[in-house]
């Protein structure tokens, strides 16, 4: 019986096609992507009425009448502004990990991502910038899933997208056990170059990633991206992670 129990075990932990990767329910209309219609509607999706830092997009407590909306923490990023669709949780975490599997963006994603940009009234971005990988990292996956999202949003906002200015040119695992904030920083500091100043300079550019964690990564590419001319930089994430390091 135990013999059966362990040869059986790992079996039933695969996810079955038409599987939600959140609920496990099983047969449900997944609508192409990996989660039901009932966990995408547990997302905490931001809305207008969403109290948000206004530097950095991160969900703040009660919204203050006086002070300025800000978390206070975001301050030396060297970006403009965050914006993301909703927190890193339940059916838009498992749909972000399963766009680094297979390069599909499914209808709902897009769906969020076209209503949150909507949302924005400042949306005179000239470039579309995906966040990029090492190369190493892109031959390993076959694809880049934050030009995935990018290419989304181009085709949304009718601006160009430009992937060959921004290069990640060391690779780094992103969360290395042990490692503090300070040097996770400094990883990816010198991580990031720029190969092409002239298109970008004088640019407000938005920047694309899947999601926005330590804002580590996206603070290193809009440091690159001003160092070399760009106007501003404001970054837009599928998802942000509400917890501090
Ligand atoms: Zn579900
Ligand atoms: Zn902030």
């Amino acid at each position: 019986m135990s013999l059966l129990r362990s040869a059986v075990g790992p079996i039933i932990s695969v996810i079955m096609p038409g599987q939600c990767r959140v609920c496990l329910a099983r047969e449900c209309d997944l609508a192409g992507g990996v989660v039901c219609e009932h966990c995408w509607q547990d997302v905490q999706v931001f809305t207008s009425e969403t109290p948000l830092c206004e530097k950095c997009g991160i969900p703040l407590g009660a919204p203050s009448r006086t002070a300025k909306p800000v978390c206070g923490q975001c301050d030396k990023w060297s970006f403009d502004r965050a914006f993301a669709c909703g927190v890193y949780h339940g059916a838009l975490a498992s749909t972000i990990i399963a766009l680094k599997e297979r390069p599909l963006v499914s209808a709902r994603m897009v769906q969020l991502i076209q209503s949150t940009l909507e949302r924005e009234h400042d949306r005179t971005f000239d470039i579309v910038i995906p966040v990029p990988l090492s190369k190493r990292r892109e031959l390993e996956r076959g694809f880049n899933q934050a030009e995935m999202i990018a290419g989304v949003v181009s085709r949304y906002l009718k601006i160009p997208l430009l992937d060959s200015a921004l290069h990640r040119t060391v690779h780094t695992p992103v969360h290395r056990a042990g490692m503090d904030d300070r040097a996770r920083e400094l990883t990816v500091e010198k991580a990031f170059s720029v190969s092409n100043a002239d298109s970008i300079r004088g640019k407000n550019i938005l920047l694309v990633d899947d999601v926005l964690t330590s804002g580590a990564t996206a603070d290193a590419c809009a440091a690159v991206l001003k160092k070399n001319g760009a106007s501003s930089v404001i970054v837009f994430t599928v998802a942000r992670a509400v917890y501090r390091h």
